[in-house]
């Protein structure tokens, strides 16, 4: 990796080196330094805040169209170096550059250039004389300074999913991205500023989320916070903008089953389940990670998935041939080890998987390909997120079974149904309380539909002209059309005639 950025974090169109701990960034394939920052404090976080504040007014009155010119730039200016960016996600995040050059980097450039495009709808609209004497309209509004804090799942992707959105409405921001991967974001804030961006429209901070993201969050100089990351983290974050009165907008983890029903192709769903559960490691919010099997087809389905597991290719993460990496961190790597022991111990049988591999990738933060069966549906490993390539597979009976199993989770961010019967598919679409359901495929997102929970996976959507709406505020401007000087409703308040 060449790129090493000029400082820990970038703000007002700049770089600077913050003054708080030390944070070292490492290749989890390899466990080499890439980088080593000090973390911003407080102190840096305020004037990064500061210089949001000071840009908002020239940013929430450019038009539309001048911010979507300036939108478009950006999406050329990645586009630009689009294989610089997929080599350093690579690099920090310990994905094989396969899926960095396939599906993170251009998902990132395709919903910049959706919210280029999104940032010309927003419209308020003229509404009607509600009231005889007076017509009212709806403004939609930018917000302010949004603050917020990213996951290291899919760095650039969530910032692109945090950024956008609120710039295109007209907000300034101040992101922080997880320490483990934050050089892909500082990257994305420096073409910003090539493309044309205003200065402090987008400012990055960068260290631990207990000192550089608490300063952000309690601040009260943000009128939001837009969290993803763990639930949590998010829960502890919604108790502090709570205490401010901040607005929120919260993605938080998931749990996602994956139900296949006896009328299933069963090929395509066996490989559909292993893609699903083991993309990006299995560190993908929406991930299959519990597959609820049809009685009659379930043998056949854990044998096949067990037999694709078997023959992924772990390895060097800069071989186009490479499958799998490793997870992101060996913390990471040593939390899901820690859940599958704790499922074998309870009497859950480990099919294929269920370790580390040793040999060269011995040095990386790999784990096996794991699926998991006779695990209790109440279980650790089947009701917690593991973040980890580990799929459990439990058979039902009946398709009222097959549903109350899939909701029985405090998650509800996505869902997929596997079955050739539209009534089956229809149903399940609706009884399956997540806020993605697929049929027969489960992980594609387009940037022009909403992601984002229900239940314990919370609130608000990414992506999509919905993200506009939790972005904006609404105003309603109600215009007197009399110009007379009584109104018929002051006799309700005024009986002197003067
Ligand atoms: P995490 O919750 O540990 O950290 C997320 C971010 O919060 C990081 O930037 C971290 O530094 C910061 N943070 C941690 N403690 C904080 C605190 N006390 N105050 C302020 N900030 C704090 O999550 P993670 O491990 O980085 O990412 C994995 C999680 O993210 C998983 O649970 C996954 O499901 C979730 N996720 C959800 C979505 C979605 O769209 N719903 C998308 C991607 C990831």
């Amino acid at each position: 990796m060449t790129f090493k950025p000029a400082g820990s974090h970038y703000l007002d169109g700049g770089s600077g080196d913050g003054r708080g701990p030390e944070c070292r960034v490492v290749d989890p394939a390899t466990g080499d330094e890439i980088w080593t920052f000090t973390a911003d404090s407080p102190a840096e976080v305020e004037a990064a805040i500061a210089a949001a504040s000071a840009a908002s007014p020239g940013w929430s009155t450019a038009t539309p169209g001048e911010r979507s010119g300036v939108l478009l730039k950006l999406a050329a200016e990645l586009e630009s170096f689009a294989g610089e960016l997929a080599e350093v996600e690579t690099a920090q995040a310990g994905k094989p550059i396969r899926l960095s050059r396939q599906f993170d980097v251009p998902g990132s450039l395709d919903n910049v250039a959706f919210f280029a495009g999104a940032a010309r709808l927003l419209e308020g609209s003229a509404s009607a004389e509600y009231s005889p004497e007076h017509t009212s309209s709806i403004r939609r509004e930018a917000i302010g300074v949004v603050g917020s804090i990213a996951p290291w799942n899919y760095p650039l992707q969530m910032a692109v999913w945090k950024v956008l959105p609120a710039i295109a409405a007209g907000n300034t921001i101040v992101l922080k991205p997880s320490e483990i991967t934050p050089i892909t974001t500082l990257m994305l804030a420096q073409a910003c500023s090539r493309a044309g961006v205003p200065d402090g429209v987008v400012n990055v901070v960068n260290g631990p989320g207990a000192v550089t993201g608490e300063a952000l969050v309690t601040s009260r100089s943000i009128s939001m916070m837009s969290f993803t990351g763990s639930t949590a983290v998010g829960r502890h974050i919604a108790g502090l903008a709570a205490a401010n009165g901040t607005r929120l907008h919260l993605e938080l983890g998931g749990k996602a089953p994956f139900v296949v029903f006896d009328d299933a192709d069963l090929p395509a769903a066996i490989r559909g389940a292993v893609a699903a559960a083991l993309i990006n490691s299995g560190q993908d919010c929406t991930a299959a990670t519990r597959a609820y099997v049809h009685r009659s087809l379930f043998t056949e389905f854990v044998d096949g998935v067990a037999a694709l597991m078997s023959q992924v290719r772990l390895g060097d993460t800069g071989d186009e041939d490479t499958d799998l990496g490793p997870l992101v961190s060996w913390r990471q790597r040593d939390r899901v080890a820690a859940m599958v022991e704790r499922a074998r111990n309870d009497g859950a049988r480990i099919v294929v998987g269920g370790g580390a591999p040793g040999g060269e990738l011995s040095r990386g933060a790999y784990y096996a390909p794991t699926l998991i069966t006779d695990a209790d549906q109440r279980s650790e490993i089947v009701q917690e997120e593991v973040f980890g390539p580990v799929l459990t597979a439990l058979p039902f009976d009946d398709d009222t079974e097959a549903i109350r199993l899939a909701n029985d989770v405090r998650f509800g961010l996505a869902a997929s149904a596997w079955t050739r019967d539209v009534f089956r598919a229809q149903n399940a679409s609706r009884l399956i309380k997540a806020g993605t359901v697929w049929i027969n495929d489960h992980i594609p997102i387009i940037s022009e539909m909403p992601h984002g929970g229900m239940k314990g996976s919370g609130y608000g959507k990414d992506m999509s002209a919905y993200a506009l709406d939790d972005y904006t505020q609404l105003k309603h401007v109600m215009s007197d059309i009399t110009g007379a000087v009584r109104k018929p409703w002051h006799n309700t308040v005024l009986q002197v005639c003067e």
